[in-house]
């Protein structure tokens, strides 16, 4: 193929809707509704375009008022289960046809492992893991991104390839959708490059695999203030009594306490519950990229000059031993 560039892409967003539970993954409907801002800024249309072995009736439904202005649906069994490279196969030929000027993937292991196996044939990259999207007064995508280990948050830009192609983080456009109806468009998928991957298997996840979509109300953040392994039965038992999902900081993980599973952060997942809880947490740039999009946090520190009190809706200068004792 010849890769296109900026004077030949159309002023289109394509987002990469992805299916999860008989549905849409909720992150994909953010996307859609950020891609309609992203639209109005830019005076771009917007579609999506949805792989699937076997479309379910809530999956059409979903589709159908996700606010784009088109989804494409293509159905076909060899997209079920999923692997990445003809999934990727199948986006690039969709690009070619509608050659878009942004192309919008969720930071899901699905959507981080698809969008970079597109871009190469495609010759465009791919900004991974945004945590903002913005359409500057040129008509370019601003991706914004933790970089330098966190350090600062990059504004990048991808002057001339097309498309721009952005990975977006879970919960980090919480708020974003923006249904309306949808024109749905079947088509069929074609010829698609013979998998080099064959499922021997599918495993049952036990929460293990660090997905960036766990949908907790409440969550518990436990951090290096705890400081004894035994300890970790009273934060769970705290947990329980108030029905939140258990996570923890890289020091825990570094300690042995916690799987990789439950960190949250830059380098472990982000999650947005409506209620997060942090028990000696000091609340480190990486901490903070995974937790964006909580909707309140409580903080609880012994150290007033802790970063993490500072974002906190509700900050508490106290033990959090004390605090956990409140819940016997
Ligand atoms: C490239 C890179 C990626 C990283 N990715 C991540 C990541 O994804 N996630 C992450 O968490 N970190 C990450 N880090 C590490 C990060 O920089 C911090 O070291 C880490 O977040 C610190 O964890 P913490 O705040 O829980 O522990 P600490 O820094 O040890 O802070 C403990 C806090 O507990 C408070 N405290 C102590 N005792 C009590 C008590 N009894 N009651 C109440 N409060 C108490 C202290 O005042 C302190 O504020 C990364 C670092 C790098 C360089």
């Amino acid at each position: 193929m010849i890769p296109y560039t900026r004077p030949d892409a159309e002023k289109l967003i394509l987002v990469l809707l992805q299916a999860r539970a008989g549905g849409v993954h909720p992150l994909s409907l953010e996307l859609a509704g950020a891609a309609r801002r992203l639209a109005a800024e830019g005076d771009f249309r917007t579609a999506g375009v949805f792989f699937t072995g076997n479309l379910s009736a809530a999956a059409e439904t979903a589709l159908g008022t996700c606010g784009l202005e088109e989804v494409w649906v293509y159905q076909d069994e060899r997209f079920s289960p999923f692997i990445p490279e003809l999934h990727a196969a199948a986006l690039v030929r969709c690009a070619e046809t509608l050659r878009p000027g942004i192309l919008l993937a969720g930071a899901t292991p699905e959507g981080r492992s698809v969008a970079p196996l597109a871009a190469v044939p495609l010759e465009t990259g791919v900004t991974a893991d945004c945590t903002d999207l913005a359409v500057d007064a040129e008509g370019l995508l601003v991706q914004t991104r933790p970089a330098f280990g966190g350090g600062l948050m990059a504004r990048i830009i991808t002057p001339l390839a097309r498309p721009q192609i952005a990975t977006v983080r879970y919960g980090v456009l919480r708020g974003a959708e923006a249904p309306g109806k949808t024109r749905l468009r079947f088509a069929g998928a074609g010829p698609l490059p013979p998998a080099r991957t064959r499922i021997e298997e599918l495993a049952v996840s036990n929460g293990a695999s660090g997905d960036d979509d766990d949908d907790a109300e409440y969550a518990l953040v436990l951090g290096g203030g705890i400081r004894a392994r035994e300890d970790i039965g009273l934060f769970k038992q705290m947990g329980e009594s108030l029905k939140a999902e258990v996570f923890c900081s890289r020091i825990l993980v570094e300690r042995g306490w916690f799987p990789q599973s439950r960190q949250i952060g830059l380098s472990g997942r982000c999650i947005a519950p409506r209620l997060l809880i942090t028990l000696g947490v000091s609340g480190s740039v990486q901490f903070m990229a995974g937790i964006q999009g909580a909707k309140k946090i409580c903080a609880v520190n012994t150290d007033p000059l802790a970063p993490i009190l500072r974002i906190a809706d509700l900050p508490l200068i106290c033990d959090l031993y004390q605090v956990a004792a409140l819940f016997p």
